[in-house]
């Protein structure tokens, strides 16, 4: 059928399908158009490259069910299986262009002190259960340099930041806002490494498996290969129209695609000159992952600095005493192909000069079309106005996405499904108009 349905999703990524899933629980009809052939979005996971007997997690994979109240409500409600990382051990940092086993020399040890404590008093001006645009906190949208100005840090202190900054972006440090990393920061108990202590669980099998019990549980109807173009309204509904000519009649619309790839949907009437002006550019969020199969490293490693990679985290360790290790870069601090072998063990090597890359996989979101790019990091002043524009309904129109989540967990997997759920609410207001 081609409608009239109560709502039509564009996106069936995490969002996507949580408002598809909590509108067909309140007796509505909705259909999911989807662009590529796969649902679940910036999480994927497939057999490793050249390796099959192991699987890749090429996107979101970390969860933390005591902090993430919605990722935990969709796990005990669908009894999804998690596995619990074990805690690095061998920890390797690059700042101020030396190697090292503690982040920074002995006479940074108060810049240290300071800068995690700074953080933290920042983080404690946020409120983690209330939207962000909501708090008065548009001070904290500036630049990383603006924010620790006060502060005189020493060289390896700042780079142990940047690198920070670089790990969670994926962009040039001093580009992106402050904000979000402070949001996440209260989000991670007003810990400014939280996310690198609790960020501790895996879902067995991928986060695929969490979707497939959502969309089977409440027989999604999902179209792949639909890739919107236009979304038209009238006073009395919304025509979706896909690049192939197919079109979907529905009373609603829930917009969950990345917002890089919202600018080439052609709105009719067209959006706010706000959104528009904010979709215009590309956001500064351009990570890379690359999974790799690596030997010759010490037990548990984790490395963090500003190497071409600016960190890397223990995946599994196999009784042969290879390891599977995840590596985080970001096109904004160093230029690297995550897929080359040979690239990637160089950028190993910085922080375990004797390390073998055996295999490496990594799915490239900054090339593919339907993502241009990861994570949305805004630019300094622009946080805060975004989260409050695209949370703005356009009539018959809502948003959806980790991208433009208005919450602490913006970003992550539980900013995608708290978005979803919020869509579900902004229909049903739609929809009972
Ligand atoms: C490398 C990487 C590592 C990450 N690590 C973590 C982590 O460890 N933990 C964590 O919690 N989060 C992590 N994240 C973030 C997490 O993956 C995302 O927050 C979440 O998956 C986003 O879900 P979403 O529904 O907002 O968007 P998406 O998953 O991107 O879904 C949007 C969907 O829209 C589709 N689409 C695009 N254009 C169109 C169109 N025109 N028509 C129809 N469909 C379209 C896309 O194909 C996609 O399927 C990571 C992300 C990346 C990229």
């Amino acid at each position: 059928m081609n409608g009239p349905y109560d709502a039509v999703v564009v996106g069936a990524g995490f969002a996507g399908i949580t408002a598809a899933r909590d509108l067909v629980d309140r007796g509505r009809s909705v259909v999911i158009l989807e662009a590529g052939p796969r649902i679940g979005g910036r999480t994927y996971a497939r057999p490793f490259a050249g390796r099959e007997d192991l699987m890749a997690e090429l996107g979101g994979s970390w969860v933390n069910r005591d902090l993430q109240p919605g990722i935990r409500r969709e796990i005990q409600r669908y009894g999804i299986a998690l596995a619990e990382d074990v805690a690095p051990g061998s920890a390797a940092f690059i700042t101020d262009g030396v190697l090292r086993s503690f982040p920074v020399p002995g006479s940074e040890i108060g810049d240290l002190e300071r800068i995690v404590g700074h953080l933290r008093d920042a983080s404690k001006r946020i409120a983690p259960s209330q939207r962000l645009s909501s708090q008065p906190i548009r001070d904290l949208d500036v630049s990383v340099d603006e924010f620790i100005a006060p502060l005189d840090l020493g060289p390896a202190t700042r780079d142990l930041l940047y690198a920070t900054i670089a790990w969670y972006t994926g962009a040039d440090p001093r580009e992106a806002s402050m904000l979000s990393f402070i949001a996440q920061t209260a989000g991670f108990g007003h810990s400014p490494y939280g996310f690198a202590s609790a960020l501790t669980e895996r879902f067995v099998g991928g986060a695929g498996t969490l979707l497939d019990s959502m969309v089977d549980q409440s027989r999604l109807e999902i179209r792949l290969h639909h890739h919107v173009a236009r979304i038209e309204q009238t006073a009395a509904g919304v025509t979706v129209r896909t690049r192939d000519g197919q079109s979907v009649e529905a009373r609603s619309c829930v917009v969950a695609a990345p917002t890089n790839v919202l600018r080439h949907i052609d709105f009719s009437p067209g959006l706010s000159d706000e959104k528009r002006n904010f979709l215009a550019a590309n956001h500064q969020g351009r990570a890379y992952k690359p999974s790799m199969v690596v030997r010759n490293v010490p037990p548990r490693p984790f490395a963090l600095g500003m190497g071409a990679l600016q960190a890397i985290c223990l995946g599994h360790e196999f009784a042969d005493g290879s390891s599977l290790l995840k590596g985080f870069g970001g096109e904004g601090a160093a230029k690297l192909d995550p897929t080359n072998r040979e690239q990637v063990e160089a950028a190993v090597r910085e922080y375990y000069p004797d390390a073998e890359v055996l295999a490496v996989d990594a799915h490239d979101w900054n090339t593919d079309p339907l993502f241009d790019g990861t994570h949305r990091i805004d630019r300094p002043g622009q946080a805060y106005d975004f989260l409050r524009a695209m949370n703005e309904p356009e009539d018959r129109v809502v948003f959806a996405g980790t991208d433009v989540d208005d919450s602490v967990w913006r970003t992550w997997m539980e900013g995608a499904v708290n978005s979803g759920y919020r869509a579900a609410d902004g229909v049903s207001v739609i929809l009972g108009r």
